[in-house]
Protein backbone atom coordinates (compact mmCIF):
# COMPACT_ATOMS: atom_id res chain seq x y z
CA UNK A 1 0.00 0.00 0.00
CA UNK A 2 1.19 3.58 -0.82
CA UNK A 3 0.14 6.71 1.39
CA UNK A 4 -1.73 9.25 -0.42
CA UNK A 5 -2.69 12.53 0.81
CA UNK A 6 -5.70 14.52 -0.18
CA UNK A 7 -6.73 18.12 0.04
CA UNK A 8 -10.14 20.06 -1.37
CA UNK A 9 -9.26 23.04 -1.92
CA UNK A 10 -11.66 26.34 -2.44
CA UNK A 11 -9.83 28.77 -4.91
CA UNK A 12 -8.19 28.17 -8.07
CA UNK A 13 -4.63 29.57 -6.88
CA UNK A 14 -4.55 27.53 -3.45
CA UNK A 15 -5.30 24.38 -5.99
CA UNK A 16 -2.66 25.36 -8.67
CA UNK A 17 0.01 25.73 -5.92
CA UNK A 18 -0.97 22.72 -3.68
CA UNK A 19 0.08 20.62 -6.99
CA UNK A 20 2.06 22.42 -8.25
CA UNK A 21 4.60 22.37 -5.19
CA UNK A 22 4.75 19.05 -4.85
CA UNK A 23 6.14 16.72 -7.70
CA UNK A 24 4.09 13.98 -7.17
CA UNK A 25 0.55 16.47 -6.95
CA UNK A 26 -2.22 15.59 -9.07
CA UNK A 27 -5.76 16.66 -9.77
CA UNK A 28 -8.66 14.96 -9.11
CA UNK A 29 -11.88 15.65 -10.98
CA UNK A 30 -14.75 13.11 -11.10
CA UNK A 31 -11.72 10.38 -10.87
CA UNK A 32 -13.36 8.15 -13.25
CA UNK A 33 -9.81 7.82 -14.90
CA UNK A 34 -7.58 8.78 -12.23
CA UNK A 35 -8.34 6.30 -9.86
CA UNK A 36 -8.18 3.34 -12.05
CA UNK A 37 -4.66 4.27 -13.40
CA UNK A 38 -3.34 4.77 -9.42
CA UNK A 39 -5.24 1.55 -8.77
CA UNK A 40 -3.30 0.25 -11.60
CA UNK A 41 -0.22 1.55 -10.73
CA UNK A 42 0.34 3.61 -13.73
CA UNK A 43 -0.49 6.79 -12.34
CA UNK A 44 1.34 7.28 -9.07
CA UNK A 45 0.39 10.85 -7.26
CA UNK A 46 1.82 11.18 -3.55
CA UNK A 47 -1.07 14.30 -2.75
CA UNK A 48 -4.10 14.52 -4.70
CA UNK A 49 -5.92 17.81 -4.69
CA UNK A 50 -9.90 17.42 -5.11
CA UNK A 51 -10.81 20.47 -7.01
CA UNK A 52 -14.62 20.10 -6.85
CA UNK A 53 -15.30 22.96 -4.66
CA UNK A 54 -13.69 25.17 -7.26
CA UNK A 55 -16.19 27.22 -9.28
CA UNK A 56 -15.45 25.98 -12.83
CA UNK A 57 -19.54 24.24 -13.63
CA UNK A 58 -20.47 27.07 -15.96
CA UNK A 59 -22.10 26.38 -19.48
CA UNK A 60 -22.60 29.56 -20.44
CA UNK A 61 -23.37 31.33 -24.39
CA UNK A 62 -21.19 34.37 -24.98
CA UNK A 63 -22.88 37.40 -26.33
CA UNK A 64 -20.59 37.07 -29.91
CA UNK A 65 -22.05 33.30 -29.98
CA UNK A 66 -19.42 31.11 -28.74
CA UNK A 67 -20.01 29.14 -26.06
CA UNK A 68 -17.44 29.16 -22.34
CA UNK A 69 -17.82 25.34 -20.69
CA UNK A 70 -16.24 25.16 -17.53
CA UNK A 71 -13.58 22.73 -16.73
CA UNK A 72 -15.57 21.11 -13.96
CA UNK A 73 -19.05 20.95 -16.58
CA UNK A 74 -19.77 17.21 -16.07
CA UNK A 75 -20.33 15.39 -19.68
CA UNK A 76 -23.76 14.93 -19.19
CA UNK A 77 -24.42 18.35 -18.21
CA UNK A 78 -22.44 19.88 -21.06
CA UNK A 79 -24.10 16.92 -23.60
CA UNK A 80 -27.49 17.98 -22.66
CA UNK A 81 -27.21 21.85 -22.44
CA UNK A 82 -29.71 23.63 -25.31
CA UNK A 83 -26.63 25.91 -26.27
CA UNK A 84 -24.94 23.07 -26.87
CA UNK A 85 -27.02 21.38 -28.73
CA UNK A 86 -28.67 24.19 -30.83
CA UNK A 87 -25.19 25.71 -31.66
CA UNK A 88 -22.78 22.77 -31.73
CA UNK A 89 -24.59 19.31 -31.95
CA UNK A 90 -21.44 17.29 -32.78
CA UNK A 91 -20.40 18.51 -29.25
CA UNK A 92 -23.17 17.61 -27.64
CA UNK A 93 -23.28 13.83 -29.81
CA UNK A 94 -19.30 13.24 -29.01
CA UNK A 95 -20.13 13.03 -25.21
CA UNK A 96 -23.53 11.22 -25.64
CA UNK A 97 -21.75 8.48 -27.08
CA UNK A 98 -18.90 8.57 -24.69
CA UNK A 99 -18.37 6.19 -21.65
CA UNK A 100 -21.76 5.55 -20.09
CA UNK A 101 -24.44 7.37 -18.56
CA UNK A 102 -23.33 7.04 -14.71
CA UNK A 103 -19.78 7.67 -16.11
CA UNK A 104 -21.06 10.84 -18.46
CA UNK A 105 -22.88 11.92 -15.10
CA UNK A 106 -19.65 11.99 -12.94
CA UNK A 107 -16.65 12.32 -15.67
CA UNK A 108 -15.50 15.94 -16.47
CA UNK A 109 -14.25 18.03 -19.33
CA UNK A 110 -11.28 19.01 -18.40
CA UNK A 111 -10.41 15.36 -17.17
CA UNK A 112 -11.53 14.24 -20.23
CA UNK A 113 -9.03 16.48 -22.15
CA UNK A 114 -6.46 15.27 -19.78
CA UNK A 115 -7.16 11.33 -20.20
CA UNK A 116 -4.48 8.93 -21.06
CA UNK A 117 -4.82 6.48 -23.85
CA UNK A 118 -6.32 3.07 -23.43
CA UNK A 119 -3.64 1.40 -25.00
CA UNK A 120 -3.66 -2.17 -22.78
CA UNK A 121 0.57 -2.03 -23.08
CA UNK A 122 0.57 1.06 -20.70
CA UNK A 123 -2.11 -0.55 -18.40
CA UNK A 124 -0.79 -3.84 -17.61
CA UNK A 125 2.32 -2.58 -15.97
CA UNK A 126 4.73 -4.62 -17.12
CA UNK A 127 4.71 -4.76 -21.18
CA UNK A 128 7.62 -2.26 -22.93
CA UNK A 129 6.13 0.97 -22.84
CA UNK A 130 7.79 4.10 -24.02
CA UNK A 131 5.09 6.54 -21.92
CA UNK A 132 5.35 4.39 -18.62
CA UNK A 133 9.08 3.94 -19.07
CA UNK A 134 10.70 5.83 -21.85
CA UNK A 135 13.38 3.66 -23.72
CA UNK A 136 11.69 0.57 -22.67
CA UNK A 137 10.23 -0.14 -26.22
CA UNK A 138 6.81 -0.34 -27.15
CA UNK A 139 4.68 -3.33 -27.31
CA UNK A 140 2.06 -2.29 -29.79
CA UNK A 141 4.32 -2.10 -32.78
CA UNK A 142 4.43 -6.15 -33.27
CA UNK A 143 1.53 -6.75 -30.71
CA UNK A 144 -2.24 -6.58 -30.94
CA UNK A 145 -2.99 -3.23 -32.43
CA UNK A 146 -6.10 -3.44 -33.94
CA UNK A 147 -7.10 -0.37 -31.96
CA UNK A 148 -4.08 1.76 -32.55
CA UNK A 149 -2.98 4.36 -34.28
CA UNK A 150 -2.26 4.87 -38.33
CA UNK A 151 -1.83 8.34 -38.50
CA UNK A 152 0.65 10.68 -36.00
CA UNK A 153 2.67 7.44 -34.96
CA UNK A 154 6.27 7.08 -34.50
CA UNK A 155 8.71 4.04 -34.07
CA UNK A 156 8.08 4.55 -29.85
CA UNK A 157 4.59 4.79 -29.78
CA UNK A 158 0.74 4.23 -31.76
CA UNK A 159 -1.48 4.46 -28.77
CA UNK A 160 -4.20 6.55 -30.18
CA UNK A 161 -5.85 9.53 -28.08
CA UNK A 162 -9.10 8.35 -26.72
CA UNK A 163 -11.38 11.34 -26.11
CA UNK A 164 -14.73 12.07 -28.17
CA UNK A 165 -15.36 15.18 -26.84
CA UNK A 166 -11.50 16.40 -27.72
CA UNK A 167 -12.15 15.44 -31.50
CA UNK A 168 -15.40 18.04 -32.04
CA UNK A 169 -13.39 20.52 -29.94
CA UNK A 170 -10.42 20.44 -32.54
CA UNK A 171 -12.70 20.74 -35.54
CA UNK A 172 -14.38 23.93 -34.35
CA UNK A 173 -11.14 25.46 -32.98
CA UNK A 174 -11.86 25.73 -29.45
CA UNK A 175 -9.17 27.08 -27.71
CA UNK A 176 -8.64 25.15 -23.67
CA UNK A 177 -7.79 27.98 -21.00
CA UNK A 178 -5.39 27.48 -17.96
CA UNK A 179 -4.15 28.82 -14.93
CA UNK A 180 -0.71 27.10 -13.75
CA UNK A 181 2.12 28.53 -12.17
CA UNK A 182 2.97 30.95 -14.32
CA UNK A 183 -0.01 32.48 -15.28
CA UNK A 184 -2.91 32.23 -16.99
CA UNK A 185 -2.23 30.66 -20.98
CA UNK A 186 -4.55 30.12 -23.69
CA UNK A 187 -3.71 27.25 -25.92
CA UNK A 188 -5.51 25.96 -28.73
CA UNK A 189 -6.93 22.68 -29.15
CA UNK A 190 -5.32 21.34 -31.69
CA UNK A 191 -2.02 21.85 -29.77
CA UNK A 192 -3.03 20.14 -26.66
CA UNK A 193 -1.88 17.07 -27.31
CA UNK A 194 1.53 16.09 -27.98
CA UNK A 195 2.24 14.11 -31.26
CA UNK A 196 4.54 11.03 -29.36
CA UNK A 197 7.53 11.46 -32.07
CA UNK A 198 10.95 10.39 -30.10
CA UNK A 199 9.31 11.61 -26.56
CA UNK A 200 5.87 9.96 -26.04
CA UNK A 201 6.22 9.88 -22.43
CA UNK A 202 5.27 13.51 -23.24
CA UNK A 203 1.46 13.95 -23.94
CA UNK A 204 0.48 16.99 -23.65
CA UNK A 205 0.99 20.88 -23.62
CA UNK A 206 0.24 21.31 -19.62
CA UNK A 207 2.83 22.23 -17.00
CA UNK A 208 3.19 20.45 -14.15
CA UNK A 209 0.61 21.97 -11.70
CA UNK A 210 -1.24 24.05 -14.44
CA UNK A 211 -5.18 23.53 -14.26
CA UNK A 212 -7.77 23.70 -16.97
CA UNK A 213 -10.43 26.13 -15.90
CA UNK A 214 -12.32 26.44 -19.45
CA UNK A 215 -12.88 25.59 -23.15
CA UNK A 216 -14.19 28.61 -25.21
CA UNK A 217 -15.82 27.62 -28.68
CA UNK A 218 -15.82 30.41 -30.90
CA UNK A 219 -18.99 31.45 -33.02
CA UNK A 220 -19.23 28.75 -35.80
CA UNK A 221 -22.23 29.42 -37.70
CA UNK A 222 -21.35 26.10 -39.88
CA UNK A 223 -21.38 24.02 -36.43
CA UNK A 224 -25.40 24.17 -36.08
CA UNK A 225 -25.53 21.51 -38.86
CA UNK A 226 -22.53 19.63 -37.71
CA UNK A 227 -22.56 15.62 -37.25
CA UNK A 228 -20.18 13.21 -34.85
CA UNK A 229 -20.33 9.58 -36.09
CA UNK A 230 -18.23 7.10 -34.08
CA UNK A 231 -17.69 3.91 -35.04
CA UNK A 232 -16.73 0.81 -32.99
CA UNK A 233 -17.28 -2.43 -31.51
CA UNK A 234 -20.17 -2.49 -29.78
CA UNK A 235 -23.21 0.08 -29.78
CA UNK A 236 -22.54 1.99 -26.81
CA UNK A 237 -20.19 1.79 -23.85
CA UNK A 238 -16.95 1.30 -26.56
CA UNK A 239 -13.92 3.65 -27.34
CA UNK A 240 -13.59 4.49 -30.87
CA UNK A 241 -12.27 2.47 -33.81
CA UNK A 242 -12.92 5.65 -36.15
CA UNK A 243 -14.76 8.54 -35.05
CA UNK A 244 -15.38 11.89 -37.36
CA UNK A 245 -16.73 15.44 -36.32
CA UNK A 246 -18.07 16.78 -39.40
CA UNK A 247 -19.45 20.60 -40.50
CA UNK A 248 -19.62 21.94 -44.23
CA UNK A 249 -21.26 25.29 -45.65
CA UNK A 250 -22.83 24.13 -49.08
CA UNK A 251 -23.43 26.49 -51.79
CA UNK A 252 -25.59 25.72 -55.09
CA UNK A 253 -23.99 22.02 -54.51
CA UNK A 254 -20.63 23.74 -54.05
CA UNK A 255 -18.93 23.19 -50.82
CA UNK A 256 -17.95 26.78 -49.66
CA UNK A 257 -16.39 25.61 -46.43
CA UNK A 258 -15.42 22.62 -44.31
CA UNK A 259 -14.50 21.29 -40.73
CA UNK A 260 -13.09 18.20 -40.11
CA UNK A 261 -11.71 15.98 -37.35
CA UNK A 262 -10.75 12.29 -36.82
CA UNK A 263 -10.89 10.20 -33.72
CA UNK A 264 -9.68 6.71 -32.87
CA UNK A 265 -7.13 6.68 -36.04
CA UNK A 266 -4.43 9.10 -34.44
CA UNK A 267 -2.10 9.57 -31.42
CA UNK A 268 -4.10 12.51 -31.09
CA UNK A 269 -7.41 14.04 -31.60
CA UNK A 270 -6.69 14.65 -35.72
CA UNK A 271 -7.48 17.84 -37.59
CA UNK A 272 -7.99 16.61 -41.29
CA UNK A 273 -7.03 19.97 -42.76
CA UNK A 274 -5.85 18.29 -46.16
CA UNK A 275 -8.89 16.79 -46.86
CA UNK A 276 -10.22 20.28 -45.96
CA UNK A 277 -8.74 21.83 -48.50
CA UNK A 278 -9.70 19.09 -50.78
CA UNK A 279 -13.11 19.95 -50.26
CA UNK A 280 -12.99 23.59 -50.78
CA UNK A 281 -14.82 24.65 -53.99
CA UNK A 282 -15.71 20.80 -54.83
CA UNK A 283 -19.09 19.50 -55.49
CA UNK A 284 -21.00 18.44 -52.30
CA UNK A 285 -21.38 14.81 -53.63
CA UNK A 286 -19.50 11.46 -52.19
CA UNK A 287 -17.22 11.21 -55.16
CA UNK A 288 -15.80 14.34 -53.77
CA UNK A 289 -15.83 13.35 -50.07
CA UNK A 290 -14.14 10.17 -51.05
CA UNK A 291 -11.32 11.78 -52.50
CA UNK A 292 -10.94 14.56 -49.57
CA UNK A 293 -11.05 11.62 -47.47
CA UNK A 294 -8.24 9.66 -49.15
CA UNK A 295 -5.94 13.02 -49.38
CA UNK A 296 -6.13 12.81 -45.62
CA UNK A 297 -5.62 8.71 -45.12
CA UNK A 298 -3.01 8.77 -47.93
CA UNK A 299 -0.72 9.03 -45.30
CA UNK A 300 -2.08 6.28 -42.83
CA UNK A 301 0.51 3.58 -41.68
CA UNK A 302 -1.16 0.46 -40.64
CA UNK A 303 0.98 -2.45 -38.41
CA UNK A 304 -0.93 -5.35 -39.65
CA UNK A 305 -4.26 -5.83 -37.42
CA UNK A 306 -5.08 -2.38 -37.96
CA UNK A 307 -4.63 -1.68 -41.27
CA UNK A 308 -8.25 -1.94 -41.81
CA UNK A 309 -8.75 1.46 -40.03
CA UNK A 310 -7.81 3.54 -43.20
CA UNK A 311 -10.28 2.80 -45.43
CA UNK A 312 -13.11 2.41 -42.63
CA UNK A 313 -11.75 5.69 -41.76
CA UNK A 314 -12.57 6.94 -45.68
CA UNK A 315 -16.51 5.20 -45.52
CA UNK A 316 -16.77 7.23 -42.15
CA UNK A 317 -15.67 10.55 -43.25
CA UNK A 318 -18.24 9.75 -46.60
CA UNK A 319 -20.71 9.00 -44.08
CA UNK A 320 -20.45 11.68 -42.16
CA UNK A 321 -19.66 14.35 -44.90
CA UNK A 322 -22.77 13.05 -46.41
CA UNK A 323 -25.08 14.19 -43.13
CA UNK A 324 -23.83 17.26 -42.70
CA UNK A 325 -24.22 17.96 -46.32
CA UNK A 326 -28.15 16.89 -46.37
C1 LIG B 1 -15.19 2.41 -18.89
C2 LIG B 1 -14.90 3.76 -19.47
C3 LIG B 1 -15.31 4.07 -20.75
C4 LIG B 1 -15.04 5.32 -21.29
N1 LIG B 1 -15.42 5.62 -22.57
C5 LIG B 1 -15.12 6.83 -23.10
C6 LIG B 1 -15.49 7.17 -24.43
O1 LIG B 1 -16.10 6.37 -25.14
N2 LIG B 1 -15.15 8.40 -24.90
C7 LIG B 1 -14.49 9.32 -24.13
O2 LIG B 1 -14.21 10.42 -24.59
N3 LIG B 1 -14.11 9.02 -22.88
C8 LIG B 1 -14.43 7.81 -22.34
N4 LIG B 1 -14.03 7.50 -21.08
C9 LIG B 1 -13.17 8.44 -20.36
C10 LIG B 1 -13.96 9.40 -19.53
O3 LIG B 1 -14.59 10.31 -20.37
C11 LIG B 1 -12.92 10.06 -18.64
O4 LIG B 1 -12.59 9.10 -17.65
C12 LIG B 1 -13.44 11.30 -17.97
O5 LIG B 1 -13.84 12.27 -18.89
C13 LIG B 1 -12.34 11.90 -17.08
O6 LIG B 1 -12.90 12.95 -16.34
P1 LIG B 1 -12.77 12.98 -14.76
O7 LIG B 1 -13.39 14.25 -14.33
O8 LIG B 1 -13.31 11.75 -14.13
O9 LIG B 1 -11.19 13.03 -14.64
P2 LIG B 1 -10.23 12.45 -13.50
O10 LIG B 1 -10.23 10.97 -13.54
O11 LIG B 1 -10.53 13.09 -12.20
O12 LIG B 1 -8.84 13.02 -14.02
C14 LIG B 1 -8.29 12.56 -15.24
C15 LIG B 1 -6.94 13.25 -15.46
O13 LIG B 1 -7.13 14.61 -15.71
C16 LIG B 1 -6.45 15.42 -14.76
N5 LIG B 1 -7.37 16.54 -14.55
C17 LIG B 1 -8.68 16.49 -14.20
N6 LIG B 1 -9.21 17.72 -14.24
C18 LIG B 1 -8.23 18.55 -14.63
C19 LIG B 1 -8.17 19.96 -14.87
N7 LIG B 1 -9.24 20.75 -14.74
N8 LIG B 1 -6.99 20.49 -15.26
C20 LIG B 1 -5.88 19.71 -15.44
N9 LIG B 1 -5.89 18.39 -15.23
C21 LIG B 1 -7.05 17.81 -14.83
C22 LIG B 1 -6.26 14.53 -13.54
O14 LIG B 1 -5.13 14.91 -12.79
C23 LIG B 1 -6.03 13.19 -14.23
O15 LIG B 1 -4.72 13.10 -14.70
C24 LIG B 1 -14.33 6.27 -20.51
C25 LIG B 1 -13.93 5.97 -19.21
C26 LIG B 1 -14.20 4.72 -18.69
C27 LIG B 1 -13.75 4.42 -17.28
Amino acid sequence: MRPLSYSRPSTIEQAVALAANDPRGAFLAGGTTEVDLIRAGVAVPDHLVDINDLPLYAVEELADGGLHIGALARMSDVAGARAVRERYPAISRALLLGASAQLRNMASLGGNLRQRTRCAYLRDGVSPCNKREPGSGCAALDGFNRGHAILGTSEHCIATHPSDVLVALVAFDAVVRTVGPLGERSIAADDLCLLPGETPELEHQLEHGELIVGIDVPAAPIARRSVYLKVRDRASYEFALVSVAAALEVHDGVVTAARLALGGVATKPWRARRAERALAGAPADPASFRRAAAAELDAAVGRGHNDFKAELAMRAVVQALSAAAA
